[in-house]
């Protein structure tokens, strides 16, 4: 829970607030724009949420927070809007919340689907999500991007028996895992689901991709919303930068309109411009 004797300097006064606790995973920033900002290396409250909207945004980022970094200062009411969760994105797809620190407060993601429903990466298992999960007809696949984002899919796999699916280059984070995958081509798991080794953020980084519309990144690739391209980090580059510039020039011969990622921006993009935005990113990472 967050300590308000901890409340960061830059906070808004008001009700929100953001402690010293937070560890800069992106959360509330994607959740809640308007009110929540990026200090020097945690968030802060830019400004305290006015609209009804604003505060139900602020209230998901609350229930979102993986570290309980986000408090409020008269207790407001904010677990009416945990029926929210998961949010649906577009169609069958949905943003879980309650993002694990176990996987850095990345973002996970529920598709619902006829032959079963599929997760991936591992939200925290609160009950709530369970419960949901349960109603939309449980889980037959957890896919993981990477080893990082594992948190608790082993509880997942467990509750629902349900398959997960990694790259054996990061099996020993998962090494309980159902399906492995191998070598670098795609591999194919379901008809509409098409698993794409993107080695270079970890050995065993992939990506998921959906329908040919729905592209889950983990952590290879997302949307910069501060300079409207795709970006990825170097920085943030865990394994080899040489793989990860050549994983993306692979993807440029994939079909897809979304970007999912772990952290960072979600987008849509008209399949041509999302064509060109890939290459564009693949160019700038050579460079
Ligand atoms: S969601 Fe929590 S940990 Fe993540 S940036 Fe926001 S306050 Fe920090």
């Amino acid at each position: 829970m967050a300590d308000v004797r901890k409340s960061v300097p830059e906070n808004a006064a008001g009700e929100f607030f953001v402690d010293s606790t937070c560890i800069d995973c992106d959360t509330c920033r994607q959740l809640a724009p308007a009110v929540f900002a990026q200090a020097a290396q945690y968030s802060y409250v830019r400004a305290q949420p006015q609209s009804g909207a604003d505060v139900r945004a602020a209230a998901r980022a609350l229930l979102a927070c993986p570290v309980g970094s986000i408090g409020t200062r008269n207790r407001a009411d904010v677990k009416s809007v945990m029926a929210d969760f998961p949010i649906q994105i577009e169609g069958p797809v949905y943003y879980c919340g309650f993002a694990a620190p176990g996987s850095y407060g990345a973002s996970s993601y529920f598709i619902r689907h006829p032959a079963g429903n599929w997760l991936v990466d591992s939200p925290r298992t609160v009950s709530h999500l369970l419960r949901h999960f349960e109603q939309m007809g449980a889980i037959r696949y957890i896919f993981l991007t990477h080893r990082d984002d594992v948190a608790q899919a082993a509880e997942f796999a467990h509750r629902f028996g349900a398959r997960r699916i990694i790259h054996r280059r990061d099996l020993d984070a998962q090494p309980g895992a159902e399906i492995v995958i191998d070598g670098d081509a795609p591999v194919r798991i379901a008809p509409e689901f098409k698993v794409i080794p993107t080695p270079g953020h970890s050995p065993g980084h992939c990506v998921l991709l959906f329908r040919d519309r729905y592209l889950f990144t983990g952590d290879h690739v997302w949307w910069r919303a501060d300079e409207r391209r795709l970006g990825a980090s170097r920085w943030a580059c865990w394994d080899s930068w040489e793989d990860q510039i050549a994983s993306m020039r692979r993807l440029v011969e994939e079909r897809f309109e979304w970007v999912l990622p772990g952290h960072g921006g979600r987008i849509w993009l008209a399949e041509s411009e999302m064509r060109r935005e890939v290459a564009s990113l693949a160019r700038r990472m050579r460079a």
